[in-house]
């Protein structure tokens, strides 16, 4: 890297959008997970999708690698340059293009976060909502969306992956491209019917281009919603449970987790399950059919103190009620895809690797789309003040990939260590069609290279 690429990032953004100060470059060197630090060359906030293609055209010329960025939370290193390069911030392309009120879709840009789309909504547009994770609201939409994240509509609707209508991406050479029904009508309403090339760019973790616009679904927002909270001793009834909450076909979302802390918790496992209606009289029936399926399959429904009934409500998660916030406290967890015969497993290793590294036990999952598919976050907070602490937050996240690979599960939003596991285990066709994809989109291997890599003799 020179200062003359320095200067080529200046023409094409302006001074003030592009940085190699030492201070500034050092927060884009890691995240808040216990990923290991890493160098970054440049930092660039574009503004417009014309400055993305010459940025992505100077990175061909000069031959260095781009890594996307929107919010940069993943927890698992996403945005962290592997080899150097240049992190493209995307937070200024934050423009919220079109709501179409009769298709239910937002148009988007990349750097859109889901606070800004959720307040638009909530003033402009109150009958609609958006798929919304359980992040920090500075995350950004894109960024949730393409790493098939999942939120509080997810068990009725599916993860977030699956509800994108179409994108605008620019391609590893400079080219744009449109994806989905935008690629042949003005209209973003669907993926189809032509060949869904949408999924190559989910959870390819900004390997294959720039996402500049994208169209994600929106839903009715519903006038009520509550919970029904419930505990079990023995995991083996969520195999009957879930499928009989979830057939009645009233939940929104359903939770489930243990966790050592609070001391009432330890021992139990909770199913949280919120529902939403027209009326509070509509509620109290779906909750007392929920009392019913709770008794008979083997978990009983607790009626949750009024302050906590607030919090569960807004932030439903309790997993992060036990994160580490001493001085320099880190929060890390491995997100892993199931199928439901497999959690009350999982549970009960992950209660074994917590154990094992010292760590409170903090486990949570959350139902996709009527029990399809369930991700469960194995969660180990540390002290970012204490290696000690961090390494075995590390071991943990190793442990955890590595048993959940085992028993049939994928690790989602998987760092670099997990996506190496994952193509150990990997279908040698998939992994060829793989590596011709990569290599016919980005010949010269800019896009965040490192990540999703098929070596040489392996394809
Ligand atoms: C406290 C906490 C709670 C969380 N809870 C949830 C939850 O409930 N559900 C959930 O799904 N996640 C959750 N997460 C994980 C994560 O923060 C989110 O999934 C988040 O939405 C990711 O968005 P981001 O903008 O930070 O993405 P980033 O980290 O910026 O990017 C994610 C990936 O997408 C790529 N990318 C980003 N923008 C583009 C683009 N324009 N073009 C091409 N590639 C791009 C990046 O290179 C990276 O690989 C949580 C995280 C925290 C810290």
């Amino acid at each position: 890297m020179t200062d003359k690429i320095l200067e080529e990032l200046e023409n094409i953004v302006g001074k003030e959008f592009v940085s190699n100060n030492k201070e500034e470059l050092y927060i884009y060197s890691q995240d808040p997970g216990a990923s290991i630090p890493r160098p970054v060359d440049y930092v660039v906030m574009p503004k417009t999708t014309k400055e993305v293609q010459d940025i992505v055209k100077l990175a061909n010329k000069d031959r260095f690698p781009i890594i996307p960025m929107g919010g940069g939370l993943t927890l698992s290193g996403l945005t962290i340059p592997v080899n150097g390069g240049i992190v493209l911030d995307m937070k200024r392309m934050d423009e919220i293009i079109e709501i179409s009120e009769s298709s239910r879709y937002a148009l988007i840009e990349p750097g859109v976060t889901s606070g800004r789309l959720s307040s638009y909504l909530k003033n402009h547009h109150p009958t609609l909502q958006p798929p919304l994770p359980d992040a920090p609201p500075s995350v950004t939409i894109a960024g949730n969306a393409l790493i098939n994240g999942s939120g509080y509509i997810s068990q009725r609707h599916g993860d977030h992956g699956s509800l994108i209508n179409g994108l605008e991406v620019v391609l590893p050479t400079g080219e744009i491209a449109k994806f989905g029904s935008a690629a042949v009508s003005d209209y973003w309403f669907a993926r189809g019917p032509i060949p869904d090339l949408v999924g190559l760019f989910l959870s390819s973790f900004g390997s294959l281009g720039v996402v500049t616009k994208l169209a994600i679904q929106l839903f009715p927002t519903p006038k009520f919603r509550d919970f029904a909270f419930g505990l079990t001793k023995d995991p083996k009834n969520l195999l009957t449970l879930l499928p009989k909450i979830t057939e009645t076909g009233l939940p929104e979302d359903v939770l489930l987790g243990t966790q050592d802390k609070p001391d009432w918790m330890k021992g139990y496992f909770f199913i949280n399950t919120y529902i939403t209606a027209d009326s509070e009289k509509d509620i109290e029936e779906q909750k007392r059919k929920l009392n019913k399926i709770y008794e008979e399959n083997g978990a009983r429904m607790m009626e949750v103190p009024e302050n906590l009934r607030q919090y569960y409500l807004i932030k439903p998660l309790f997993a992060s009620s036990a994160a580490d916030f001493r001085k320099g406290g880190g929060f890390e967890y491995v997100g892993a895809m199931m199928p439901l015969e497999n959690v009350p497993e999982a549970y009960l290793k992950g209660i074994e690797v917590s154990r094992k590294h010292g760590i409170f036990t903090t486990i949570g999952s959350r139902l996709i789309s009527q029990t399809h598919n369930i991700l469960v976050f194995f969660t180990y907070p540390f002290n970012r003040a204490d290696p000690k602490d961090i390494e075995n937050a590390r071991n943990a996240l190793h442990d955890t990939n590595k048993f959940v690979l085992e028993m049939g599960g994928i690790p989602w939003k998987a760092e670099l260590g997990a996506q190496k596991m994952i193509l150990e285990k990997m279908n040698p066709g998939f992994k060829k069609v793989l590596k011709s994809i990569k290599n016919l989109l980005d010949p010269n291997n800019i896009m965040n290279p490192g990540n999703w890599e098929v070596k040489k003799n392996d394809a």
